[in-house]
């Protein structure tokens, strides 16, 4: 990539959540394969990130590639109104087959905030055919579901600067975020302001939607799967549904193939995306009841009322089939286990850091909450400078690697995050 294509993206292309006047440098990538990305400039780098919970299995996965390949040569991309294909119904028997058998009617959308609107325009469409007029949604305060305005309005207010939106974002629930830690004592007073805030509203109330165990972009926060459990029950004794967000969790992040699965629930809505294609293409869905289907057809609309024009895209669908066939093979068990075992005995002694306010991990999620902000451009040199990708945000430096990294590059990666903590120039305020 040239200086000028270069100074072309900061002065025309907007990146994530980022400035059009202040743009943080961009590193460009020529390629990517197995655990690490490729720089134009020839550098490889260790990557942390796995694109965001996406690249489970690393980049360039030649099983994946396959799929693709195969798939380009019959059909990219095809309606879905009035058309089915192989490479749908193959990922949808998939997709049944591995979640709780209850979930068995799937919407496929296109990525995961969609798969959030959708899921929450389930729950609304639910209850208007049943005559009850259930607009509000219950959620958790440090959450995370998307950018899109549904999804938004169930993202943490602050976080998500509900500010901006008043008057056009539609106005739900917030609970306080649990602070009941994944192995701690379970705490009976933590869940209490949840307990009554849908008492109060129980007649308000289609859906609670959460991220099961882990919050990821709201503040990367582990909580203890007994909230599940009792969220469970209070929805099944007023008949609120839940909507469990897996988008980031899902596929085996947590060291479960489900986050649910550390709890012994299951929603009545479950979105899905990320790694659902192992990080290759944009694709999402939504996992339903027959009775949550069934009623929502029933209604007066006669039918869902949504359907996006790449809705079960087939190259898409292609690449999901293929990173399922590898999940399904089972290695990620011993690869997440074995990443968790690595990151407690790396990242924990960090615990004692002055600079460091919290360390939190769960299967390949490893966090190190600093008690100072992190400069991110400044954060980011250092790491790229190590040959490694990390890219932290807030207080938050974190690595949730590809399933498939060495020891030793993991080894680098936590090694480096424990450099930066003791480095005050790489923190603001
Ligand atoms: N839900 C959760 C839990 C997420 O982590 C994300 C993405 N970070 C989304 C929804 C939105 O997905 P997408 O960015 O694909 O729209």
């Amino acid at each position: 990539m040239t200086p000028q294509d270069l100074a072309f993206d900061a002065r025309h292309i907007w990146h994530p959540y980022t400035s059009m006047t202040q743009p943080l440098p961009v590193y460009p990538v020529a390629s990517a394969s197995g655990y690490t990305l490729t720089l134009d400039s020839g550098e490889t780098l260790i990557d942390g990130m796995s694109s965001w919970w996406a690249a489970i299995h690393g980049y360039n996965h030649p099983q994946i590639n396959a799929a693709m390949k195969q798939q380009i040569d019959r059909v990219s991309h095809v309606m879905f109104g009035g058309i089915t294909h192989q490479p749908a119904v193959d990922l949808c028997q998939r997709l049944v087959a591995m979640t709780p058998a209850q979930l068995e009617c799937v919407f496929l959308a296109d990525s995961g905030s969609v798969a959030v609107e959708v899921a929450m325009k389930m729950a609304l469409q639910y209850w208007h055919a049943r005559g009850e007029k259930r607009q509000t949604f219950l959620t958790l305060r440090n959450g995370y579901h998307g950018d899109t305005f549904g999804a938004m309005s169930v993202c943490d207010p602050d976080n998500s600067m509900h500010s901006l939106w008043k008057g056009y974002l539609a106005e739900n629930l917030f609970a306080p975020a649990p602070g009941c830690r994944f192995d701690a004592d379970w705490d009976e007073q933590d869940i209490v302001p949840f307990a009554r805030l849908l008492a109060a509203h129980r007649q308000e109330i289609a859906a609670v939607i959460l991220e099961p165990i882990v919050q990821g972009a709201g503040g990367m926060r582990i909580y203890h799967p007994e909230w599940l459990r009792r969220i469970r029950k209070m929805c099944d004794s007023e008949g609120i549904l839940l909507i469990a967000d897996e988008i980031a969790t899902g596929f085996g992040r947590t060291g479960k193939l489900f986050a649910c699965e550390h709890a012994g629930i299951v929603p009545d809505i479950l979105c899905l995306g990320k790694a659902l294609t192992g990080g290759t293409m944009t694709l999402s869905a939504a996992l339903t009841t027959r009775h949550v289907a069934e009623t929502i057809s029933d209604g007066d609309a006669g039918c869902f009322m949504h359907g996006p024009t790449f809705m079960g895209n087939p190259l898409a669908c292609a690449a999901a089939c293929a990173s399922l066939d590898i999940l399904a093979q089972g290695h990620w068990q011993h690869q997440v286990a074995r990443i968790d075992t690595q990151l407690r005995a790396e990242l924990g002694p960090l615990q004692a850091a002055e600079t460091v306010a919290d360390v939190r991990v769960l299967g390949a999620i490893g966090v190190v909450e600093t008690h100072r902000r992190v400069d991110m451009a400044a954060l980011q040199r250092f790491f790229v400078d190590r040959g490694l990708w990390i890219r932290p945000f807030g207080k938050l430096i974190y690595v949730m690697p590809p399933y498939i990294i060495s020891p030793q590059a993991l080894s680098r990666l936590t090694t480096a995050v424990a450099e930066a903590v003791q480095n005050p120039a790489l923190f603001l305020d």
